[in-house]
């Protein structure tokens, strides 16, 4: 899917025909190409062309202030640039994009410019990619899950020569990988996705190489691990609860595990002094291993500790899942490439700590950043003594900061990232993707070595330069992953990106679309994008169809899960239009702020949408908003509103009681400066996460709330909060289930204790190496899953009293 992106983007050359939209569907019409594959070939020549003549452009900064310098190269980029801003502009008339700009103020309007181009490309691409999609025959009406490993990929490869272009002379072959139907590797990972709205928590649950030992929490790491993943209220708070026992531990939760040892990592003076460097062998003659079982991987680890330096890089994917997927690993050692099936190896991934947070081992990436996260993310995997190639490239100076530069400058290799946005979860990985994917570290030890050298030359021999790198290389080492959270807030981020100025109506509607979409996508893993591009969010908001066939005719083509709830959208569009309409200026001035029809959506939605009542805690007012909003916010109409609202949505007290009590409690919310508003969110965004899972009943005050938890109307909307239809449904259903679960669950505990402590003796003696471990992870894994059933048991034991107090306790005891 990405990979036809590029197919698309010969919409934006120049020398393009207008027609190139009818062109995919009616090949024959399409003026000066015999068919569709003449055209793509001959636009992707043209956009490969056009790429690397802008990537040979002078960078940003320093060079292009140079060359600006001369007057004849800035009248060059004068006319250079008029012609392109009008070529720009016409394509996206041509799709439809809105292409004038509001702001004619000369420094504001570039970044209005820029989102505007940003916005088109969104557009043009997301719409091509889902014709791509169709086109390539992919049934998007049906739900896109097939049962795991039972469907061989079809993979479809199309390769062709490329046109003469204006730079080129060599003719090169363009392979375009595209795989219709991968089966989601996701059906297949031993531990589910965490999609669920809730900070990310480090996977790490053994520590290798610690000077400092892993915090208790994580030792029991297995037991979130094995927690069924569940969108559900009762989880959360289970979660909640379970936070709660472990407050102690919450500094640790969010920590870098290897926070200490990075700090204390001090890079040896070997490293600081001149190499000899070790040319790389050519591919040819260099041993490659697929490595896609524990075995081979324990092997792996056992041969990477004995190095002294590795070079790793990994492929991901972002299209299919909600929080993307790493779906291979290569990695490089002077003598052998191996590649990790990751897809395959996720959960056994952890292992290769030992070689990676050894500090003895140098490893070397290139351009780190993501990489250190979706390792995190994906494999609780962290790197102790880290070179990136990347910073080094930037300490150097070097003119481009790409690997194909540097492979280029270093070892004279050509290469091309044609593969790099493939679908990567492809299996099995065709010869090209395989090719591809192992020359991205196979030079890298090599240019390691030359840019040591070079780092040094450059600054006179003395070690300085060289150090800065190992310290950027280290700072990139202590990113922390960050799970996307949702909150009340996230549709405007969104909204103010896209400059679009919507009445009450359609921004309603557009925060309903965005609640639905991110719900839906966290509950499908899928991405946003995949569920509802955003440029037909925005159509969808713009246009407030009366007819879910309208909400169809906003989307061309149609996304799967946009055709399954149609209905649903209709229902939230149609509640967006029974918004009091106001104008669009006065929506833009207090967009930031609050109104109080938000409230309105309780019953629709579920767990995460917190618009329904955290705000009323969080008020995130900015100084500017605050006057416009009394005079709006208790207008007539608007108290009417909520008393409908209020019929309809079940909801025990009017939503506008959260707003005086904003106006009342705080010392003087207006008289606060900017500054101050700011540090108070900061302080705010710290309140615990579950909080908005809490039930009526609960027992929860929020310590860090500003308000006066014994005041009457903090009662009451802590009453109202969590009143939806929902809420009550769960309770009842709790009530009904309880005592059954109850039996149940208590025969399958002592089952299961006792195959748990049986494995467990087996296993606690022989933990001593990674290879043991990797050996024993079997046993482990049942004492883990002992452990974690008898934790959830308590946990649903509390959750279950605490939404039906009158149960007995006898009734619950014998669970124990
Ligand atoms: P690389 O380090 O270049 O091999 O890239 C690693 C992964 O990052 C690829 O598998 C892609 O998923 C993603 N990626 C790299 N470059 C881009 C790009 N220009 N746009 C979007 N994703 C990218
Ligand atoms: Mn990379
Ligand atoms: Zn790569």
């Amino acid at each position: 899917m990405k990979t036809s992106k590029k197919k698309e983007s010969t919409n934006s050359r120049p020398q393009d025909n207008n027609s190139e939209a009818q062109c995919e569907e009616e090949s024959e019409l399409c003026p000066g190409f015999k068919d569709v594959d003449a055209f793509v070939k001959y636009g992707l020549g043209a956009v490969l062309s056009a790429t690397k003549a802008s990537a040979g452009l002078p960078q940003a900064g320093d060079e292009y202030d140079f060359y600006r310098s001369f007057p004849g190269f800035q009248e060059f980029c004068e006319s250079q640039g008029d012609k392109l801003l009008h070529c720009m502009s016409q394509t996206m008339q041509h799709h439809g994009c809105r292409s004038h700009i509001r702001d004619r103020n000369k420094l504001t309007g570039i970044e209005e410019r820029f989102d505007l181009v940003v916005d088109s490309n969104d557009v043009i691409l997301e719409r091509a990619g889902i014709l791509l999609d169709e086109a390539d025959g992919v049934n998007r009406s049906q739900k896109p899950i097939m049962p795991a490993g039972f469907q061989p990929p079809k993979i479809v490869v199309s390769s062709w020569n490329r046109k003469g272009s204006s730079s080129g002379s060599r003719s090169e072959t363009f392979r375009l990988l595209h795989a219709k139907n991968v089966a989601r590797p996701q059906l297949k990972f031993k531990e589910k996705v965490d999609n669920s709205n809730t900070p990310f928590v480090p996977k790490i649950f053994i520590k290798p190489n610690a000077l400092k030992p892993l915090p208790s929490y994580f030792s029991n790491k297995q037991i979130r691990k094995e927690r069924p993943e569940d969108l559900d209220v009762p989880a959360a708070l289970a979660d909640f609860i379970h936070q709660q026992r472990t407050q102690e531990h919450v500094e640790d939760m969010f920590a870098h595990p290897y926070q200490y040892e990075l700090d204390h990592l001090t890079i040896a003076e070997s490293l600081l002094s001149k190499p000899e460097p070790q040319m790389y062998k050519p591919v040819a003659e260099t041993k490659l291993s697929f490595i896609d079982s524990l075995e081979d991987l324990v092997a792996l680890n056992e041969k990477l500790c004995r190095l002294s330096e590795f070079a790793v890089d990994l492929e991901h994917h972002s299209y299919r899942s909600f929080l993307g997927l790493t779906c291979l690993m290569q990695i490089s050692t002077r003598e052998e490439d191996f590649i990790i099936d990751t897809l395959e190896l996720r959960s056994e991934m952890y292992i290769l700590n030992e070689a990676f947070t050894d500090p003895s081992i140098v490893k070397v990436f290139h351009g780190a950043d993501s990489d250190i996260e979706w390792l995190q993310r994906d494999f609780g995997l962290y790197v102790v003594n880290l070179f990136d190639t990347h910073q080094a490239s930037r300490a150097l100076n070097l003119a481009r900061h790409s690997l194909d530069h540097l492979l280029k400058q270093f070892c004279n290799v050509n290469s091309d990232k044609r593969y790099q946005l493939a679908d990567w979860r492809i299996r099995p990985l065709p010869d090209e993707m395989i090719d591809y994917a192992r020359a991205d570290t196979h030079y890298l030890l090599y240019i390691y070595d030359s840019m040591r050298v070079q780092l040094l030359e450059s600054n006179h021999g003395q070690p300085g330069l060289l150090q800065s790198v190992w310290n950027k290389s280290k700072d990139v080492s202590l990113k922390k992953y960050v799970k996307p959270i949702y909150t009340e807030e996230s549709y405007l981020e969104l909204q103010r990106k896209q400059k679009r100025s919507f009445n009450t109506q359609q921004l309603t509607t557009f925060r309903l679309l965005y609640a639905w979409r991110d719900k839906l996508a966290r509950q499908e893993d899928e991405s946003t994008g995949y569920v509802l591009p955003t440029h037909m969010m925005i159509k969808i908001s713009e246009e407030l169809p009366k007819e879910p066939q309208g909400i169809i005719a906003c989307c061309n083509p149609v996304p799967p899960l946009v055709r399954q709830q149609v209905n649903e959208l209709h229902l939230l569009v149609q509640q967006g239009r029974e918004m009091p309409l106001l104008k669009a200026e006065i929506v833009a001035q207090k967009k930031k702020g609050l109104t109080p029809i938000k409230k309105a959506e309780v019953t629709l939605f579920g767990p995460h949408d917190t618009s329904r009542g955290s705000e009323s805690d969080n008020p995130q007012l900015t100084a500017d908003e605050v006057p416009i909003k009394q005079g709006i916010l208790f207008s007539d109409e608007d108290h009417r509103m909520d008393v409908d609202e209020q019929k309809i949505s079940g909801l025990l007290a009017p939503a506008r009681i959260t707003l005086f009590q904003e106006l009342e409690s705080p010392a003087d919310e207006m008289s606060l400066s900017v500054a101050q508003m700011k540090a108070r969110r900061i302080i705010e965004s710290f309140e615990n996460p579950f909080r908005m899972y809490l039930p009526s009943t609960g027992a929860h005050v929020n310590k860090n709330s500003k308000f006066d938890p014994s005041s009457k109307i903090f009662e009451i909307s802590k009453r109202w909060k969590l009143q939806s239809i929902e809420q009550q449904q769960k309770e009842l259903e709790v009530k009904k289930k309880s005592k059954e679960e109850a039996k149940q669950q208590a025969k399958k505990l002592t089952e299961e204790r006792t195959k748990a402590k049986e494995s467990y003796q087996e296993s606690v003696q022989n933990i001593t190496t990674v290879r043991q471990q990797a050996a024993v992870s079997h046993s482990l894994s049942c004492l883990f899953h002992f452990r974690w059933n008898t934790l959830h048991e308590k946990v649903e034991l509390r959750v279950a009293r605490s939404l039906v107090p009158h149960v007995k306790d006898s009734q619950f005891n014998h669970v124990r």
